[in-house]
């Protein structure tokens, strides 16, 4: 079954002209991209580099439907949204595509299950709408009204949810627009024109809990993390397998292990013995307040391979502090962190991965890289061990940096699989600083600074993807 989706993948991807497709992706109104990664959607050959190398790259797949669909490819969107929801039915946005692309083609009924199953997973209010949109074009009033307002119960100020009841006849009370663009109606559009990507933005931020919007309007879950129905626990075997569907270039063979809010007592140096007993290297993104608690650790740290990150000193974001402030908390981290290594500090991960390009300059002027992640083991929300592996390795590709915290005890339990299966393929765990020497000698040919390398706008080097870390 591995196989075949990497061979049916690349002949689909081989048999459709590039230039063709991304004309008339553009050309189009867009109907698919409401809440895909939109600088995913800049680059078409970046993305199926990405299928290439890795067939069960989720989101890279998600990506290629929405421009097939916007190319009016629809067949060809479905079949490479069902295939990634093969790989992993939990990523909410397919069922939103997915059910839309099927409207399109009047399939109602196909729609509405593949609607009614994302909603399983995920409260969405996209899917709520959809759904409503549905019921509507099929003539199902009712149901269209009762999936609004199951939409607006989720976002109670999403106007394109209150101007279908007011069409379909029910009382509500329409927030003013705040000028712009008029709302187009009765259409699945992107929600560019109606603030959407402000709370895109805040999510990313991490402010969306503390705004009273629930986490699971962009398909984040709002319950812990537990395994999907009918998924098994990953076995070591088959963590081999799928890392064996890989294709890395040479230099690509490794992963970049992370953990972030340590030191912690007891985690840290359970961690540190399972890393020298796999012969494996890691970062630990430190805050400075724990690392003046536990300097001891921080120094063992050091004294064994690993790479010491400046995580800020007390955990505050970065983005909501001022220059002054967001200055003051990374050096007297890093001076702390020089103090008992001796060694200069020059990585940071913003807390809760909240940057934006202020902070990005702000950074770039002190000669600070980035750190970012393209993985999240969600580690922080899991409650068991198999379902950390579980995401983990659903989400994984060669180079990636994968996010876990020391402050919990979950990331011990699933780190032998982990290493043991990658370096069974060949692979390596290095730490950051040496993943950015071999990235400046290898990639980065161009005279650009290396923090551009992390930047979550250069899709051409999907490195780090900026996410939300609620830790
Ligand atoms: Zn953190």
């Amino acid at each position: 079954m591995k196989k075949t989706l990497a061979l049916i993948l690349s002949l689909f991807l081989a048999c459709i002209s590039c230039e063709t497709i991304m004309k008339r992706a553009y050309s189009q109104s867009g109907s698919y991209d409401q809440i895909s990664p939109p600088d995913l959607l800049k680059d078409f050959s970046a993305l199926r580099k990405r299928v290439k190398k890795n067939p069960r790259d989720v989101p890279a797949l998600n990506s290629l439907g929405i421009i097939y669909a916007r190319a009016g490819k629809l067949d060809e969107a479905i079949n490479l949204w069902k295939l990634a929801m093969s790989v992993d039915p939990t990523y909410v946005h397919l069922y939103n595509n997915l059910g839309s692309a099927l409207k399109q083609q009047k399939r109602y009924d196909q729609a509405r299950l593949i609607f009614r199953t994302g909603l399983v997973y995920s409260n969405s209010y996209w899917i709520y709408y959809n759904l409503g949109l549905l019921e509507r074009e099929d003539g199902n009033t009712a149901k269209a009204a009762e999936a609004f307002q199951l939409c607006l119960a989720q976002s109670p100020d999403f106007q394109p949810a209150l101007k279908q009841l007011a069409e379909l006849g029910y009382h509500v009370q329409l927030p003013k627009r705040q000028g712009g663009e008029p709302l187009s109606i009765g259409s699945y559009k992107p929600p560019t024109d109606i603030g959407a990507q402000k709370h895109y933005d805040e999510r990313l931020l991490g402010t969306v809990a503390s705004k009273g919007i629930p986490p699971s309007t962009y398909g984040g879950k709002t319950k812990p993390y537990s395994l999907p129905d009918g998924i098994k626990a990953l076995s070591f075997e088959e963590c081999v397998e799928i890392i064996r569907e890989f294709n890395p270039s040479k230099e690509e063979k490794f992963i970049a292990l992370t953990f972030d809010d340590g030191p912690h007592r007891t985690n840290t140096p359970e961690l540190l013995e399972i890393l020298k007993k796999e012969g494996a290297k890691a970062t630990f993104f430190v805050v400075g307040n724990r690392a003046e608690a536990f300097p001891e650790l921080v120094s063992k740290i050091s004294e064994e391979g690993h790479d010491i990150g400046n995580h800020s000193w007390d955990h505050r974001s970065l983005v909501k502090s001022t220059d002054k402030e967001a200055l003051e908390s990374v050096r007297k981290t890093n001076d702390l962190i020089s103090g008992i290594t001796g060694k200069q500090c020059e990585i940071v991960r913003p807390p809760y991965g909240a940057t934006n390009r202020h902070l990005k300059n702000l950074f770039r002027q002190e000669e600070w890289h980035e750190i970012l992640w393209d993985v999240d083991s969600r580690d922080w929300e899991s409650k068991t061990p198999e379902a950390i592996l579980w995401r983990v390795m659903k989400t994984i590709s060669p180079g990636s940096i994968v996010l876990m915290h020391d402050i919990h005890s979950h990331a011990a339990s699933v780190l032998p699989v982990i290493i043991k299966a990658f370096k069974a393929s060949g692979y390596e765990f290095i730490t950051i600083t040496d993943m950015i020497k071999r990235k400046r000698a290898h990639i980065m040919k161009r005279a650009l600074p290396i923090s551009e390398q992390f930047d979550d706008n250069n899709v051409s080097n999907p490195v780090a993807t900026n996410t939300t870390e609620v830790n």
